[in-house]
């Protein structure tokens, strides 16, 4: 398996660029903020709960979110590898993620993180809101709470996974195909370099 996190602030593009991953490697995507999403439009109880959090831009409890990865990884047996996007949010997030992955023996990795400017972020997410039909991209303020979010939880993501060198940095300003191209190259770069060790351990 191959297991990839997409790592970023709100609006870097791991939405967008996440498609492009996906089709090229044919990983499984798994976007918790979809799956809120999804379960906010069926109106489940979970959906519900979330609903909350995700109109004050603050992120859903972490036993809500890692219960619902759970069910979505056990539910995509077949799986060749995840995409992760949007997940893990926090530490308690990675050490529950580790231990999904473990039970399966794999792990993560690589962990790519999309680098953009604050204010280029803001502008990016005002101008989703004027045609995604989220309510949490309409208003500067619930944006910026989500920044602060993840300055304050999130990027201790990056912190736990650099601990184990799986972190590398891509400048996420610039057009779709060049990032997209950046982000490939260090797919690409990993993929062969675990072929060489599966080819050195076969011998
Ligand atoms: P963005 O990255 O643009 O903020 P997402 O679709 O990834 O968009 O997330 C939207 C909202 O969903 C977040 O602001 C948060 O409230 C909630 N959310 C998504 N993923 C998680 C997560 N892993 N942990 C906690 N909350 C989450």
């Amino acid at each position: 398996m191959f297991n990839l996190i997409l790592f970023g602030p709100p609006g870097s593009g791991k939405g967008t660029q996440s498609e492009n991953i996906i089709e090229s490697f044919g990983l499984q995507h798994l976007s918790t903020g979809n799956l809120l999403r999804t379960e906010m439009g069926n109106q489940t109880e979970l959906g519900m709960e979330a609903k909350r959090y995700m109109d004050a831009g603050q992120l859903v409890p972490d036993a809500v979110v890692i219960g619902m990865v759970g069910n979505f990884m056990d539910a995509k047996p077949d799986a060749k590898g995840f995409l992760f996007d949007g997940f893990p949010r926090t530490t308690a997030q990675c050490i529950a993620l580790d231990a999904l992955l473990k039970e399966k023996n794999n792990e993560i990795n690589l962990v790519l993180a999309l680098e953009v400017s604050e204010e280029e972020l803001v502008k990016r997410l005002l101008g989703r809101g004027l045609t995604s039909g989220r309510s949490d991209d309409t208003n500067e303020n619930i944006i910026r709470a989500r920044i602060k979010e993840y300055h304050d939880k999130t990027t201790a993501v990056a912190t736990y996974y650099a601990q184990f060198n799986k972190v590398v940095g891509i400048t996420g300003e610039g057009t779709v195909e060049t990032i997209y191209a950046d982000l490939k190259k260090e797919i690409d770069g990993l993929l062969a370099s675990q072929v060489e060790m599966d080819a050195a351990s076969n011998e």
